[in-house]
C-alpha cells in the first residue's frame, strides 16, 4: 500500500494522556462541591462543550464554572489547575518524530481548548513540531462534525487516502473513514505501530 501524504494525530489519549480528576481535586479544594461533582463539570458538561466549540472564551468558561461551583480561587489559579492534567505518551511521540524524519507532514486534529493548548505547547516540546493544527475551539466545530474534517483537508490541501488519521474514539475515526481517509482506531501504541507498518510506515 502506498505511503500516506500526511499523518494526522488526535491529541488526547494518543499523544498525551489526561486525567480530569487531577484538576477536579484542585478546583474542589476551593469550593463547596465534591471532586465527584466537579469532574463531570470540567470533562463533559455543556460549559466545556461550549468552550471547546469556541462559543465561550476562557474567561466565560471560568465564570461559568465559578457560578456553578461557587469556586473561590482566581482565574489564574483555576487556569493552572484546569490545564495541568496531561502526561506525554513516549512511544507515540517517538512515532511522530519518526514520521517527521521521513519528511511526511504531520497535523494535530483535536477537540480541545486554548488553556490546554497553551499548557501543552509550553511544557511538551514535541507539540511545536507539527505542520498544522486543526483544533475545535478555533474551527468552531468538534469531531465528528464534518466541518472540522473539511478544515483539515483545506489546511493540508490533502484528501481521501492521502490522509492517514489516528484517533482513540470510534465515532471520530468513522467520520474520517467516511471521507475516504485512511484511519487507525488507536487502542495502544503497540497496536498502532503494527497498523502503521501495513501503511508502509515505519
Ligand atoms: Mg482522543
Amino acid at each position: 500500500m502506498s505511503t500516506p501524504a500526511i499523518v494526522v494525530f488526535d491529541l488526547g489519549k494518543v499523544l498525551v494522556d489526561f486525567d480530569y480528576a487531577i484538576a477536579a481535586r484542585k478546583v474542589a479544594a476551593r469550593c463547596k462541591k465534591s471532586v465527584g461533582q466537579i469532574k463531570p463539570l470540567l470533562e463533559h458538561s455543556r460549559l466545556i462543550l461550549d468552550y471547546e466549540s469556541g462559543r465561550l472564551t476562557r474567561r466565560e468558561f471560568f465564570e461559568g464554572v465559578r457560578g456553578v461551583a461557587s469556586y473561590g480561587g482566581t482565574m489564574e489559579e483555576f487556569s493552572a489547575a484546569f490545564a495541568d492534567i496531561f502526561t506525554p505518551i513516549p512511544p507515540m511521540i517517538e512515532l511522530h518524530a519518526w514520521v517527521r524524519r521521513q519528511k511526511i507532514p504531520t497535523y494535530i486534529f483535536s477537540n480541545t481548548n486554548d488553556l490546554a493548548v497553551e499548557h501543552i505547547r509550553r511544557n511538551f516540546p514535541f507539540f511545536r513540531e507539527f505542520d498544522g493544527y486543526v483544533v475545535s475551539y478555533e474551527v468552531g466545530a468538534m469531531k465528528p462534525d464534518a466541518k472540522i474534517y473539511a478544515e483539515l483537508e483545506r489546511l493540508s490541501g490533502r484528501r481521501n487516502a492521502e490522509i492517514l488519521y489516528m484517533d482513540d474514539r470510534a465515532e471520530n475515526v468513522a467520520a474520517g473513514a467516511a471521507r475516504g481517509w485512511r484511519t487507525i482506531l488507536h487502542e495502544s501504541p503497540e497496536q498502532t505501530l503494527a497498523v502503521m507498518k501495513r501503511f508502509g510506515l515505519p
